[in-house]
């Protein structure tokens, strides 16, 4: 591969390159485990002296090809790929904190990782401070401390749909001294790369847009490789031996490597949920088509966002790329290229009207995902989203009549067809 094709020959071609009479495509490393000639060769994996692979729990060939190709296309210096987008959010947090310590994460972010934020995190004694996208930079600053250890928030907040701004957050990260994390799972590398814009480290849920065809789940963490762990003292372990490697120091070892390096020896060692070969190598696959895919998604996404907005039976559509849209100047600097698949609305007569066009859809599946490349439509308040409070409701952006649609890359005359007939029956 070379570092100057642009994006889309990356996502085609990078980063597996067959050597003479090897296989032209990806092949699927299905295997646990790996042969080595020697007992030394084997000491020097496992004291990290040597790169090379032991066991799939912690790396795999398949694996590794999907990581070079998705640090390629966001622009960062390695990955570590995970059994799910939840794994990714997880392990990024938890490699930088311990109990006792915070981080800030934007109000506005995936029901999922609200849920892993206020619920999972607390019982290991790292809580979750929220801010929202209203408060200015010092305001988002002053709710940090000493024991705070990242700023977390989304590109396109799912399901609420607003267009991170990265200036702001990532102006605090930096004055506060922390890692800006970003899950960039609904723009995808190819409509927006966060490490461009002041992010440090990138999350991805992998079963969305990168997948693409709905048949696997797994997630992926990309290390920007820019954030001086040494430049203050709130990352002991990044700086400090680890006894658990012998003392070794990641900083020292493995340079601007340190953080997604110690994520996997560390915590994919000790916690197993690595990506799968076969879920990698889909994810690879999905890769090969990312950029046709989302380029179809965001046009087809946009026009039925217009007749939507349009129709008399609809009171409101959510997409930042209407010229309506109270992000659309955001989503002008930071998505270009596309506002990805996914839209919201709300359905005149409120929540009875809005499971009467979920039943009415034909074309559209009543299914709980998005980035699939076919078309989808969602009622979160009763689904996705059940398990929040109000309050948590409220701050994930997420009114009761709110209907998410994913919009597929099938003809786009035919969609809106579709949805056509199925508001006449609401
Ligand atoms: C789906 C999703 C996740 C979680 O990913 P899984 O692969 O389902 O574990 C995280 N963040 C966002 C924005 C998502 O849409």
């Amino acid at each position: 591969m070379k570092d100057n094709w642009k994006i889309e020959t990356k996502a085609v071609k990078g980063v597996y390159s067959p050597a003479n009479g090897e296989p032209w495509v990806l092949p699927i490393a299905q295997s646990t485990t790996y042969s080595y000639e020697t007992a030394e060769n084997l000491a020097q994996l496992f004291d990290l002296e040597v790169p090379g692979h032991m066991y799939s729990r912690i790396s795999n060939p398949t694996a590794e090809a999907f990581e070079g190709k998705m640090a390629a296309l966001e622009g960062g210096v390695g990955a570590l790929a995970t059994s799910s987008g939840q794994s990714a959010s997880f392990v990024s947090i938890a490699n930088l904190a311990r109990t006792g310590d915070n981080f800030l994460a934007a109000g506005a972010i995936y029901g999922g990782t609200v849920s892993l934020f206020s619920n999972t995190f607390p019982k290991m004694g790292i809580s979750a401070r929220y801010v929202s996208q209203e408060m200015s930079v010092d305001e988002i600053v002053s709710r940090a401390d000493e024991k705070t250890r990242a700023v977390f928030a989304e590109t396109l907040a799912n399901p609420a749909l607003r267009v991170l701004d990265f200036e702001k957050f990532s102006k605090a990260a930096e004055i506060i001294g922390v890692p800006f994390i970003v899950d960039n799972t609904f723009p995808t590398p190819y409509l927006c790369r966060p490490l461009e814009h002041g992010a440090d480290i990138v999350v991805h849920s992998a079963t969305k847009f990168i997948d693409g065809h709905a048949t696997a789940v797994g997630g992926i963490i990309v290390d920007g490789g820019k954030f001086d762990w040494g430049k203050n003292d709130r990352f002991p372990e990044m700086v400090n031996p680890d006894p658990s490697y012998h003392g070794l120091v990641y900083t020292e070892k493995f340079g601007n490597l340190a953080y997604i390096v110690k994520a996997r020896v560390q915590w994919i060692r000790d916690l197993g949920n690595y990506l799968a070969p076969m879920n990698a190598w889909l994810a690879h696959k999905g890769l090969e088509t990312l950029h046709v895919r989302m380029d179809r998604h965001s046009s087809n996404a946009l026009k039925v966002a217009e007749f939507l907005e349009q129709h008399p039976k609809v009171d409101w559509v959510t997409y930042p790329g209407l010229k309506s849209s109270a992000d659309y100047e955001l989503a002008q600097k930071y998505l270009p290229r596309g506002c990805s698949a996914v839209l919201s609305f709300g359905i005149k007569g409120g929540k009875e009207a809005g499971a009467k066009f979920m039943e009415g859809c034909e074309l559209a599946g009543q299914v709980i995902h998005v980035g699939d490349l076919r078309t989808i439509a969602l009622h979160p308040a009763t689904t996705t989203h059940r398990q929040l409070s109000e309050e948590e409701l409220k701050n994930a952006g997420i009114k009761p009549e709110l209907i998410r649609v994913n919009v597929g890359i099938e003809n786009v005359e035919d969609i809106i067809e579709d949805f056509s007939q199925a508001l006449d029956k609401a």
